[in-house]
């Protein structure tokens, strides 16, 4: 194919990156843009999102209530006026997308049906049964394929950003099918990759989801925001991380101990089983510590039971909890109740980004799970990340076409070079030698044991200490990672093995990140430092990369009418 020089270019065609590419093609029409996807873009992790989106829909909800609820879920984290940006937003995007195509659930006199969800004070989730995301990506995806100035480059994998002298020109990319690694100019770049939630053993995030774009902003010297923050959500399925749905408790799902009890009315009584994810989280643990858990080969877990809505509001609302819980531990959840256990499933941090979307490199926007625009601070409340990576991935669309605009046609020749360097780098980087006998495997399942033990849901110093020498160790060990696989065709022992580099870069920002936070705030918690400090912690972290472990700094959260108040629920 015929790479030609883009204005902007997405790396990724999930969510984030084909809201970023409509915008950019709507805000003009000589726009020429390319979107780069590792996979086919249908099959970015957004297809598997499940239970909704927020959005203020209705007269008993308004915008300050939402946004209080996204401030206090985030333990007062959040910056501010992003928040408010984004709560004012979300509606017009919600109904765009509906115009586009994506069929939100209706209540019978026709309105847009509304779900409560965990940390939410009224019902303002929008869904599509519980199938919201594959519905969501589907009408992006449709809309993007009416603009010819979008090209695209499925199948192509992201393996550096190039950068000269000081802005971002492009990227380099390996062609999947061909083996080749080819520049791909561009005025402008944005980081649309996702989450990064494979740097843990037990996820319920898809194979593909290893932090590439954090990993790709790090090393051209853009920092890593509040990477500490990792969401664990509490209801996965034992064994396999799939997903039970947050839907199936704002439908009225309960979760039980083994003492037959809902256990929550002892942790968030307020609220129960509508808690935020991190307290829900952490009440398994204790639950678990105290011997009130459910145990077989696969470990601890309690019950989600679902019998008391009966079949109808089950297959009408959570039609695919049905088919998962049949299919993958062969239980129906009409007459049983569902095992569940906390699973790593959502990354707070990621490449620290404006209200727009510009990172403090010129040329290089990031949106979605990739980057930290400062929404969810310490905690996402459920269904806000769909709506945020319309509302951010639209901005950073928008701001990115208007940098292309001012910007020269940058030299191809040069680019072609680094590219070429590059594909020399990885053939000789992984080439079967003596040395060579590290395997990938090994190390990615040492670096996810090190980062649950260290970096879990309950966090203390010695163990973090420890994670961060672990990780350290196992970067030197991976410079002897040696591939038995030499062919070029469609060869995924490559893309494995850059994506293990990828999520340890992760893992080290995450870790020392985590070290240096002495408090608990929203999902960072630690059993050494159990309360939040305002005086010495109300601030994002930002990790930069050196020759040594990453740098530390810290940047002020962004208050605009919300004081931090106790968290309670
Ligand atoms: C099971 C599950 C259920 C969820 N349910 C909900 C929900 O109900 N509501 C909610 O608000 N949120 C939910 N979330 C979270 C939400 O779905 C994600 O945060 C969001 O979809 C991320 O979108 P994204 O566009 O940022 O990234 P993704 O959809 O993950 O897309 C990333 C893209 O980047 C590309 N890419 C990555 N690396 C490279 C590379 N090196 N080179 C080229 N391309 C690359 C991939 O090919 C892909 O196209 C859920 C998440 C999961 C895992």
């Amino acid at each position: 194919m015929n790479i030609s020089t883009h204005d902007v270019l997405l790396v990724g065609g999930g969510g984030a990156g084909l809201r970023a590419a409509i915008a950019a093609a709507e805000s003009n029409e000589s726009m020429n843009i390319g979107v780069v996807s590792k996979v086919y873009p249908m099959r970015s992790h957004t297809v598997s999102a499940e239970g909704g989106t927020a959005a203020v829909m209705r007269d008993d909800d308004n915008l300050d209530l939402h946004a209080y609820d996204t401030i206090r879920g985030s333990d007062f984290l959040a910056d501010q006026d992003v928040v408010e940006a984004f709560v004012g937003e979300a509606r017009d995007e919600v109904i765009q997308l509906e115009h586009w195509g994506c069929p939100w659930s209706r209540d019978p006199d026709g309105r847009v049906s509304v779900r409560a969800f965990g940390g939410m004070s009224t019902k303002r989730t929008l869904y599509a049964a519980d199938k919201t995301g594959f519905h969501m990506l589907h009408a992006l995806f449709q809309t993007s394929l009416k603009y010819n100035e979008i090209t695209r480059y499925d199948e192509w994998f992201v393996t550096s950003l190039l950068v000269d002298d000081g802005q971002v020109k492009g990227v380099s990319a390996l062609n999947l099918r061909s083996g080749v690694v080819h520049a791909i100019p561009a005025k402008s770049v944005i980081i649309c990759t996702g989450g990064g939630g494979r740097v843990f053993p037990f996820t319920t995030n898809a194979a593909i989801k290893t932090g590439d774009g954090m990993a790709l902003a790090y090393r051209a010297g853009c920092p890593l925001k509040d990477m500490e923050f990792v969401q664990y959500h509490p209801t996965g399925l034992p064994g396999t991380g799939i997903l039970m749905t947050e839907a199936s408790r704002g439908e009225g799902g309960y979760m039980i101990n083994n003492k037959g009890d809902r256990y929550l009315s002892e942790y968030v009584p307020g609220k129960m089983e509508l808690g935020p994810r991190d307290i829900l989280s952490r009440s398994f643990v204790h639950e678990m510590r105290a011997g009130r858990t459910f145990e077989d080969a696969q470990g601890n877990y309690v019950h989600l039971d679902l019998r008391h809505l009966g079949e109808k509001v089950i297959d009408e609302k959570l039609p695919f909890v049905r088919e998962l819980t049949r299919n993958y531990v062969g239980i129906d959840p009409v007459k049983e109740p569902i095992p569940v256990r906390p699973v790593v499933h959502y990354m707070m941090g990621g490449v620290h980004t404006d209200i727009n979307g510009s990172t403090p490199i010129a040329g290089l926007y990031a949106a979605g799970e990739a980057a930290c625009v400062s929404m969810n601070g310490a905690n996402r409340l459920g269904s806000n990340s769909l709506s945020e990576l319309l509302v951010f991935g639209a901005r950073a669309g928008k701001s990115a076409a208007a940098f292309a605009l001012e910007q020269d046609i940058p030299s191809v020749s040069v680019l072609e070079a680094l590219a070429q360097d590059e594909q020399q780098k990885i053939e000789s980087r992984f080439a079967k030698s003596g040395e060579r006998t590290e395997k990938i495997a090994t190390i990615r399942q040492e670096m996810q044991n090190t980062m649950e033990q260290g970096a879990g849901i309950f966090r203390k110093e010695e163990d973090l200490k420890k994670t961060c020498e672990t990780i350290r160790e196992l970067k030197e060990r991976y410079q002897n990672v040696g591939l038995d696989d030499q062919s070029s065709v469609y060869n995924t022992e490559i893309t494995t093995a850059l994506e293990l580099g990828y999520t340890l870069d992760v893992a080290e920002t995450l870790a020392h990140s985590a070290l240096l936070r002495e408090e608990s705030r929203g999902s960072h918690s630690r059993s050494d430092f159990e309360k939040r400090d305002d005086e010495r912690y109300l601030k994002h972290s930002l990790a930069y990369q050196t020759d040594d472990d990453p740098r530390i700094d810290y940047l002020p959260v962004a208050m605009t009418r919300w004081e931090p108040e106790e968290r309670k629920y």
